[in-house]
């Protein structure tokens, strides 16, 4: 029996790289659609050069492959939905459209997948915002498309009104209680559409809303531990998912408060490459495929660290220092500044050693 499949994957950055690798290594072939030609993923695939809603694109990437997954939540879903065949999608359009929208999503989580997040309401202009309590802090956040902190204000004191008013009657909104978090978490599921496995609770440290160190295991009691795995699950669960999700939240002392969801493998799963016994990308294409999901087993407690474009020097010099570190470069041509361009993780149980770049 030849059970070697051919792969589509909609996006071809890392996360479709790191997908393509692990699908490779268990025999099936695949195929990145990517506006650019020499993405990080044309290094492991074959290519269809195209931009993403390009519609005759994603058509012949349909025809030519067996499975579709995607790499990011900003994809077409109605494009989608038009060109695939039945089932070949298995993570489905339905969850690309709860994590496109933060609305739908806040509702997603609070009320089907009744886990607890910040007190939010909908935001639909500046009138929304009159009346607001000033004891309390609040994010207004973008409906759409906001990402790493863009589209997003926060309200401490009426001097930031004018700034919140503006964004409110730019786009529809999300007004959340800002939440006074000791650490920012996210815990990696994989699903084959029938079981689900967890990773362990990561901790996230970021620097400019943009990810700098996963440390693993997250520093949180056991049973906040257990709480965040089992949120996730029951996220999972109510998506039937296929494939690999990150549910990032926020841990306060004595509770974990969902923030969002995202529908792929994430940054802060990375780590999972030589810390698990099996990494986020492996468990993503076993889900999506419909294989059986191992249970998984961390190896050693880790540290991830992101080289940006201004950290090349500092990581080539911190490779040569630590021979012991694993290095990742993602065959990015140019090192712009904040651009993801590789990632070391550090087997270490003393985290505060590892020090960003
Ligand atoms: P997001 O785009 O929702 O991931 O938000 C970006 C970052 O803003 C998060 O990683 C948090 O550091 C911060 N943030 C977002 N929402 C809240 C909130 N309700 N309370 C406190 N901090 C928040």
């Amino acid at each position: 029996m030849n059970s070697s499949k051919i792969i589509g994957i909609i996006g071809g950055g890392q996360l479709g790289q790191m997908m393509a690798i692990s699908a490779i290594y268990m025999g099936h072939k695949v195929v990145t659609l990517d506006p650019t030609a020499d993405c990080p993923a044309s290094l492991v695939s074959d290519m269809i050069v195209a931009p993403y809603d390009d519609v005759d694109a994603l058509r012949q990437l349909s025809a030519r492959c067996d499975v579709l997954t995607y790499e990011f939540e900003n994809v077409d879903a109605d494009g989608l939905d038009a060109v695939i065949k039945e089932g070949q999608l298995p993570q489905g359009t339905d969850l690309l459209r709860i994590s496109q929208n933060r609305i739908f999503e806040k509702e997603f989580l609070s009320k089907k997948a009744q886990v607890k997040v910040a007190p939010y309401k909908v935001v639909t202009s500046s009138l929304d915002l009159e009346d607001l309590d000033l004891s309390k802090t609040y994010v207004l956040k973008t409906a759409t498309g906001g990402y790493d902190g863009h589209g997003q204000v926060v309200i401490k004191t009426s001097d930031d009104l004018a700034a919140a008013r503006q964004l409110a009657n730019s786009a529809e909104c999300v007004l959340e209680e800002f939440v006074d978090f000791d650490l920012e978490i996210s815990v990696i599921v994989s699903g084959n559409g029938k079981d689900v496995t967890v990773f362990p609770v990561q901790e996230n440290i970021h620097r400019n809303n943009i990810l700098s160190k996963t440390i693993v295991p997250a520093r949180i009691s056991d049973q906040l531990a257990e709480k965040a795995k089992s949120m996730a699950v029951q996220i999972s669960q109510k998506l039937n998912l296929s494939g690999t999700l990150c549910v990032e939240m926020f841990a306060t002392d004595d509770d974990i408060i969902v923030n969002e969801i995202a529908p792929r493998p994430h940054n802060s799963g990375h780590y999972s490459i030589e810390a698990c016994d099996f990494s986020q990308f492996d468990t993503h294409i076993l889900g999506i495929l419909g294989e059986p999901l191992p249970p998984i087993r961390l190896l050693s407690p880790a540290v991830m660290i992101n080289v940006l474009g201004q950290d090349m020097e500092a990581a080539q010099a911190f490779l040569q220092e630590n021979p012991t570190a694993h290095p990742h470069f993602y065959g990015k041509l140019e090192a712009k500044h904040n651009r993801k361009m590789g990632h070391v993780t550090v087997f270490s149980d003393v985290p505060d050693s590892v020090e960003e770049f």
